[in-house]
């Protein structure tokens, strides 16, 4: 099946409207034909090269949410009519030790990425800037109705990618969590960690924000560019999140951890970042990373979202405006999350 898709030909180069192949529905597959694809900082990394080689063209996208249309003869999990989303990847072995515990994520084999990614048959993925996409049906979530389909979209990835963590490090009521950054993964950081019922500031590099930032559930809000700001704070975190997509004094951050506080890293800058290990062992601190999360809390976190009423703000664009949302997300000139209306790829 030849599909429209928007993908960017070569690294750094513009995205622009080409067509793809997708595969025959196989017996386990879901055809989705897609309705939003959010724009997440992955996308701009991958297609910038900001990762290393990348197999081009690629379409990126992978926070997607549409319309089952056509299911395998083997699928039970989906039917025909149903909203569905998928996220950051579309297989993995399933059978490995991280696998069968739900962490399919960090599948010894590797798991297979929705876009550059290399599939199990070989073939190379493409991602959900694009009408329709065939997917095994054990890596499709089911989107509750209660959530705005455009509004869910980036809970795929920024969702998961920030309710893992705050799950792992068990925020919740009587903890103090501060989340780095208010983009995409951040703005996700604040709404869940409030509805999980922990302490909340936000530390964005300036005030700009700072209405928003209260608005969506924070209950502090700090400017990072002004110094006294770790002065304040030190000492003073169980759990700091950092979602910055560039290169962080991370000594600095994990001094506002307390005893036994936690940093965990979900953001990825192509360069690494460096630790002076007496951060971590005044006060017993740890350094931790966190990849989005396995299929089974995927679709815990969007019953969650669905619970509590959780969405993306979201900008909904049409494609033709994809390059200029890419210039306006490495501005840090996002509210909150460019969310591709993909009826204006047909
Ligand atoms: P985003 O919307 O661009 O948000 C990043 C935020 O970081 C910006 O809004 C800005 O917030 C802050 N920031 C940007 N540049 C900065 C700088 N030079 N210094 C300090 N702060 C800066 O991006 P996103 O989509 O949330 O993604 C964030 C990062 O997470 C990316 O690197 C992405 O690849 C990564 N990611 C990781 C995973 C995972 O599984 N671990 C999943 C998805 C994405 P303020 O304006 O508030 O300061
Ligand atoms: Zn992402």
């Amino acid at each position: 099946m030849r599909v429209n898709a928007y993908a960017a030909p070569a690294a750094g180069q513009p995205l622009a409207p080409t067509t793809i192949e997708r595969r025959d529905v196989g017996p386990d597959d879901v055809l989705i034909e897609i309705q939003y694809a959010g724009i997440c900082h992955s996308d701009i990394h991958t297609v910038n090269g900001d990762w290393g080689p990348q197999p081009f063209p690629v379409v990126p996208g992978h926070e997607i949410v549409g319309t089952v249309v056509e299911v395998g003869s083997a699928v039970t999990r989906h039917r025909v009519g149903a909203r569905v989303g998928v996220g950051c990847m579309v297989n993995s072995c399933g059978e490995c030790v991280n696998c069968t515990n739900g962490d399919e994520q960090y599948c010894l084999e590797g798991m297979v990425g929705t876009y550059a990614g290399t599939d199990r048959d070989g073939t190379t993925t493409q991602g959900g800037y694009s009408t329709h996409v065939v997917v095994d049906a054990d890596y499709v979530l089911s989107v509750p109705d209660g959530l705005d389909p455009a509004a869910a979209a980036p809970l795929l990835c920024a969702g998961i990618t920030t309710y893992s963590p705050l799950r792992r490090w068990g925020a919740g009521p009587g903890k103090k969590v501060a989340i780095v950054g208010l983009g995409g993964l951040g703005h996700m950081g604040v709404k869940i960690a409030h509805a999980l019922g922990a302490e909340v500031t936000v530390l964005s590099q300036s005030l700009k924000k700072q209405e928003d930032g209260l608005r969506l559930g924070a209950d502090h809000y700090f400017a990072t560019n002004d110094s006294g700001t770790f002065e304040q704070l030190a000492g003073s975190f169980d759990l700091v999140i950092n979602t910055v997509s560039a290169h962080l004094d991370v000594d600095a951050y994990l001094g506002l951890l307390a005893v036994d506080g936690t940093l965990v890293n979900v953001g990825a800058p192509p360069e690494p970042l460096s630790v002076n290990v007496f951060s971590l062992i005044n006060s017993r601190r740890s350094f931790a990373g966190s990849m989005i999360g396995g299929i089974a809390q995927t679709q815990e976190m969007l019953d969650f979202c669905a619970e509590h009423h959780i969405g993306s703000e979201v900008e909904v664009i049409t494609a033709d405006r994809i390059n200029e949302a890419y210039e306006r997300v490495l501005a840090s000139d996002v509210r909150y999350r460019f969310v591709i209306d993909v009826s204006s790829i047909g």
